[in-house]
């Protein structure tokens, strides 16, 4: 028999209701804030993410699905992250000339060839949203604001907002010379990946989930100590904007996250109890990458949120309960003559909008009747030769278990 990939998943009807529940409600909440949907290709050129994600990521260094294209010698890959993708759209459809900010959200699926686990797979599916043209933090609350609206509306009450600078272009040389210090000195208790992390960039370290580098870590310096006047007058105000708005949060300074296109604002939504992947969102500024990615100089806030995360999260706190639709008449019917009727008027009310479903595997009466009750339908509509005859029909409500006569041509739900 054959299996599916490691690490991907089949959803099936029973789970969808779930998904499209909350898919729905991250839609509502982004268009409430302004937001349109962007769609963009699965695959890109290998080159996009590279640059913009950045070549020093364990995302584009061991994580990505590449491959050659078949008729050109051409590195293509399926997008690990939505954001690459996006800044690379707005450039090559010529909006960065459109009035600013531009707002786009999308729920898209992402691939990362990491080790699957609770929380974690090789393909999964993502929430995000992405705001250009605007460097003020004005933009960032109001990115952190949406993704907490969505939060809160699926019920998730035990998620907590970590926030944090890593500071821009100005402040990060300063701070990253400091950090390389300390954790130089600290070198032979780092883990391998994070000996080599140490040159090319040492934030990442910051990052690590090997309890020995998140030891050394609990003491390095911290990026909110260098910040420049800008970066900490920024912050200053988002924090406040945070509190004024009632968005509870704190922070965190080993928040660095794992893209290298970050700068300033920095934050996760953690989820508690729901083990080691716990990050449900996270996001943060990218005020280079539009301008690395060959278009002008644009800044960008967003953020990426892990539906699979968030349907752990919804498990823990008992609210992922989502009622399946049940139909609105089950047809049973009894003869020949009966089961065309059925057919007729179920595809008859089916037009109407109506739910409605038929015996089409030849169930005798009596199973057709256990059938109505094991599918939750509503009411049961039974036909026989009889009744096709008379024009009438006996219609069960099958909570109460009432019946009454119904009138066949002019019969509705
Ligand atoms: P993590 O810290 O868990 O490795 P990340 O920093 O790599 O996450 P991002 O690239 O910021 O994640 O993606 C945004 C969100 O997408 C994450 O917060 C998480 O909810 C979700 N996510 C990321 N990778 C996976 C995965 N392999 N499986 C399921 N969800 C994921
Ligand atoms: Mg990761």
């Amino acid at each position: 028999m054959i299996q599916k990939i490691k690490g991907t998943m089949d959803i099936l009807p029973d789970e969808t209701p779930l998904f499209r529940y909350i898919e729905s409600v991250m839609r509502q909440e982004a268009e409430k804030y302004g937001f349109g949907e962007i769609r963009t290709p699965t695959f890109e050129n290998t080159e996009l993410f590279v640059r913009g994600v950045g070549d020093t990521t364990d995302v584009v260094q061991k994580e990505m699905y590449t491959f050659n294209d078949r008729d050109e010698n051409r590195s293509i890959s399926l997008r690990p992250e939505g954001t690459a993708s996006v800044a690379r759209a707005i450039i090559e459809n010529g909006k960065c000339s459109d009035p600013m900010p531009l707002k786009y959200y999308y729920i898209i699926s992402c691939f990362r060839h990491e080790k699957p686990q609770a929380g974690r797979s090789r393909e999964f599916f993502q929430f995000g949203t992405e705001m250009f043209g605007s460097d003020s933090p004005m933009a960032d609350a109001t990115s952190i604001a949406l993704a907490n609206s969505v939060i809160k509306r699926l019920g998730l009450n035990n998620v907590k907002l970590c926030i944090n600078s890593i500071g821009c272009r100005e402040c990060r040389p300063k701070y990253r010379n400091a950090l390389k210090e300390y954790l130089s000195s600290n070198a032979d208790k780092l883990c391998d990946t994070c000996k080599e992390r140490l040159e090319k960039n040492p934030l990442r370290v910051l990052d690590c989930k090997n309890p020995d580098c998140k030891l050394i870590a609990q003491n390095a310096p911290k990026t909110v100590e260098h910040l420049c006047e800008s970066c900490k007058s920024k912050h200053e105000f988002l924090k406040s904007a945070l509190s004024s708005m009632n968005i509870p949060y704190v922070e965190d300074p080993s928040i660095v996250r794992g893209l290298d296109y970050y700068t300033g604002t920095v934050f996760e939504f953690i989820a508690e109890g729901i083990g080691a992947q716990s990050t449900v969102c996270g996001g943060g500024r990218y005020d280079g990458l539009v301008e690395s990615l060959g278009g002008p100089k644009l800044s960008g806030i967003g953020f990426g949120m892990g539906i699979t995360r968030i349907i752990l999260a919804m498990r823990e706190a008992g609210v992922a309960d989502i009622e399946a639709r049940v139909p609105d008449l089950y047809i049973a019917a009894l003869g020949e003559r009966a089961a065309v009727q059925s057919l007729v008027i179920t595809e008859r009310l089916r037009q109407k909008g109506r739910f409605v479903e038929c015996d089409v595997v030849g169930r005798s009466l009596k199973a057709q009747m256990k059938y109505a009750n094991k599918i939750s339908a509503k009411y049961t509509l039974i036909l026989g030769d009889e009744e096709i005859d008379k024009g009438i029909a006996q219609l069960r409500d099958m909570n109460s278990g009432e019946q009454r006569e119904v009138e066949l041509s002019s019969f509705d739900i």
